[in-house]
């Protein structure tokens, strides 16, 4: 334990006590985060639509000692949110946390996309967004703060030609970030994104299968040289999550080992 003038960085991250909700926990950056959120000490609820999935996960969390339990989820859907917020509620007594991290791709040419694409993709990554936070407002105030980390992308911040809807629904996630962090200060409830780059996950498998030679451009443009791990994200997450952060809101952080600063 480090002590400096009263200052134990210790307990500023640890997580003892606080109860955090990971939508699309169930695998992916999802688990990489909740893994880290149950090693600094939270109760942390999985939710996901698929069963299996979510309870695969939470065998996971509690092998590792944690508190966990799943819910199904899909954040599409005003009701389902709510649920999930009572649900966690009734289980673990209280929120503190919320990572919106569902969220899907469909690639295709702007001129293929149809609408129902469009709104899939809308709907998941942008409204859940919205809605799974509006759904933990209430809790959140009621647990005297706390804290939304919304999942963003590199299509946060730079374009590609067959991601128009996933890249509006990213570039979406980071304006309403900055909005709930706007509104929701005064509740003592920080709201920051998380940018991760290309990161090893089922969402970016069929991708590498699909365009050749993905694999070998992300690692030469990458600076750390490599592609990212669900595990890159657990000490984001606790930092987002704990007091530690206390005094960051509205940020869109990379998760990317340097990719958006590769100027040449
Ligand atoms: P995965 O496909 O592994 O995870 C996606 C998760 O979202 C799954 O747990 C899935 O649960 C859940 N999900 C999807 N749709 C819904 C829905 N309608 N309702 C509830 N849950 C849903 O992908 P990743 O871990 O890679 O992606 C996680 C997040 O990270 C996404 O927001 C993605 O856009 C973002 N991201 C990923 C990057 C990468 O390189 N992998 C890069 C940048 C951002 P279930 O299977 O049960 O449906």
């Amino acid at each position: 334990m480090v002590q400096r003038e009263g200052f134990n960085v210790t307990d500023i991250f640890d997580l003892g006590g606080r109860v955090a909700v990971v939508t699309g926990g169930n695998g992916g950056i999802g688990l990489g985060m909740a893994r880290g959120l149950s090693q600094a000490g939270a109760a942390v609820m999985v939710a996901g639509r698929d069963r299996d999935k979510n309870a695969a996960a939470v065998a996971e969390l509690a092998g590792l000692g944690a508190e966990a339990d799943s819910v199904v989820l899909e954040v599409t859907e005003a009701a389902s949110c709510q649920a999930m917020v009572a649900a966690t509620v009734a289980r673990f007594g209280r929120l503190d946390i919320l990572v919106n991290n569902a969220g899907i791709n469909i690639r295709k040419q702007p001129e293929d996309i149809t609408l129902e694409d469009w709104r899939a993709v809308i709907d998941t990554n942008l409204t859940g967004t919205f809605l799974c936070s509006q759904a933990a407002y209430p809790e959140l105030c009621r647990a005297g703060g706390g804290k939304i980390i919304n999942i963003g992308s590199m299509m946060s911040i730079f374009g590609a030609s067959f991601v128009a809807a996933y890249a509006a629904s990213k570039g979406g996630v980071v304006q309403l970030t900055k909005a709930l962090a706007t509104a929701w200060g005064k509740d003592r409830i920080q709201v920051n994104a998380v940018l991760p780059g290309w990161i090893d996950t089922e969402l970016t498998r069929n991708a590498r299968a699909q365009i050749e030679g993905l694999h070998q451009r992300v690692e030469a443009r990458t600076p750390a040289g490599r592609w990212g791990d669900p595990a890159d994200h657990a000490g984001i997450a606790v930092f987002l999550a704990s007091r530690a952060s206390d005094f960051v809101t509205g940020t869109a952080i990379p998760l990317d080992g340097g990719y958006s600063v590769q100027g040449g």
